[in-house]
């Protein structure tokens, strides 16, 4: 039987170069992984009151309800209240089992087919995938390499038609790194106000900014619909509990026919994760103390790898401001690789080391680049870019 057209014609850089990995580990290999954001493969612990909290709840085990129980989505509700100022209640409020689930439930609760999604160029690559395989039309809108990553106005202005259905932010952005400023993101909620389009904004580092002050969409979204998506993967550090969340800003009602779908949605899942939903909210404080530790790492960490990076004469980069990905330049001699992803996988084979290819994260702007995750000690990331610095000669 054949894979469907739809499911066919979809990628997956991150976990399709692990594939790879995993031969080589198999074989024995000791392979350095710069290509997954996942903190507990290193040096971080789920912080102990999401821990504790488990063991309170460990014997709920019953059906949540199918959006997150009320005492649930309360304390989700709180915490962006403190959090944002804004104005929301739990009923706004729907759990996911990760913010990947969130984006296969909207996408398939707003799009037709043939309606348009417009994504950030480089963009993390669920939103392409999904948005295809919900039969969409996917167009990446220019992100400046020169100007920090910051998304081009003109650019969104020129790809907006009346088909366009959806424009995603990612701020702070995977892969880049980038926080956009209030000024920008007050220009595309201007543009976007402008048609029937809504700003899905995906803010799942919003608290691992390490330079600058980070704004939130649903803190000028004003009169324009938006769904924010946030969670506890990535802040909380907890990716493998799959908890997460979204949340309407609707002031006139555009979303609840939409927002209705995706409960739907929710209902045919049955519910989610009783006992981990409950312990995860338990997490929830302003400026949790945990990150003042990890905010510490991950800027030792980076500021280590652009040192590392700056030693290799042909790779440039900008610095990201927030989250855990660098996304370097390459600047390919064309003689000696075809293209990004051809580097990268003759540098796995060579130097067993994990990146993973700019294209992957959208071929218009992501070629000539290479993503890679800073979340490893200190002396893996010596290691790795050791072996960066030989190979790449
Ligand atoms: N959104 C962005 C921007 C991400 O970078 C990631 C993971 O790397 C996700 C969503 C996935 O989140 P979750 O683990 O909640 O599914």
């Amino acid at each position: 039987m054949q894979v469907s057209e739809r499911i066919g014609r979809i990628e997956y850089a991150i976990r399709d170069v692990q594939l790879l990995a995993n031969k080589l580990i198999e074989k024995g290999h000791d392979v350095i992984q710069f290509n997954i954001g996942d903190p507990i493969k290193f040096d971080f612990e789920v912080p102990d009151v999401m821990q504790n909290a488990l063991i309170k709840y460990k014997s709920d085990g019953y059906y949540s309800e199918s959006i997150g129980d009320k005492f649930v989505r309360d304390k989700i509700a709180n915490y962006e209240r403190n959090k944002q100022g804004i104005d929301i209640n739990s009923s706004d409020i729907i759990y996911f089992q990760g913010v990947s689930e969130g984006i296969f439930f909207t996408f398939f609760s707003f799009l037709n087919p043939g309606d348009r999604i417009l994504v950030p160029g480089p963009s993390y690559p669920a939103y392409k995938s999904v948005g295809e395989a919900a039969d969409a039309e996917v167009v990446a809108y220019r992100c400046i390499e020169e100007e920090d990553w910051i998304p081009d106005v003109d650019d969104i202005r020129s790809k907006l038609t009346n088909k366009t259905k959806i424009v995603v932010l990612i701020n702070p952005n995977n892969p880049t790194g980038a926080v956009y400023s209030e000024r920008i993101l007050r220009e595309i909620r201007d543009l976007v106000g402008e048609t029937d389009a809504v700003i899905m904004s995906d803010e799942i580092y919003d608290q691992l900014v390490f330079e600058g002050n980070y704004k939130s969409f649903s803190s000028i979204a004003a009169d324009v619909p938006a769904v924010i998506f946030n969670g506890f993967s990535k802040i909380f550090l907890a990716p493998g509990w799959r908890a997460a969340y979204g949340f309407k800003l609707d002031n006139h009602d555009k979303l609840e026919n939409v927002w209705e779908g995706v409960k739907k949605l929710c209902r045919i899942r049955l519910s989610p994760n009783t006992p981990i939903s409950k312990a995860a909210v338990m997490g929830l404080t302003k400026d949790p103390p945990h990150l003042f530790d990890v905010k510490r790492k991950l800027k030792e960490r980076r500021d280590l790898v652009i040192k590392r990076l700056n030693e290799i004469d042909r790779i440039t980069t900008t610095t990201p401001k927030a989250a855990f990905y660098i996304f370097p330049k390459l600047n390919l001699d064309a003689t000696k690789w075809k293209n990004d992803k051809e580097f990268v996988l003759e540098f796995l084979n060579e130097k067993k080391t994990l990146l993973v290819h700019g294209s992957g994260f959208g071929r218009e702007f992501g070629q000539d680049h290479f993503r890679l995750v800073y979340l490893a000690p200190p002396q893996i990331i010596n290691t790795g870019l050791q072996r960066l610095k030989e190979f790449y000669i």
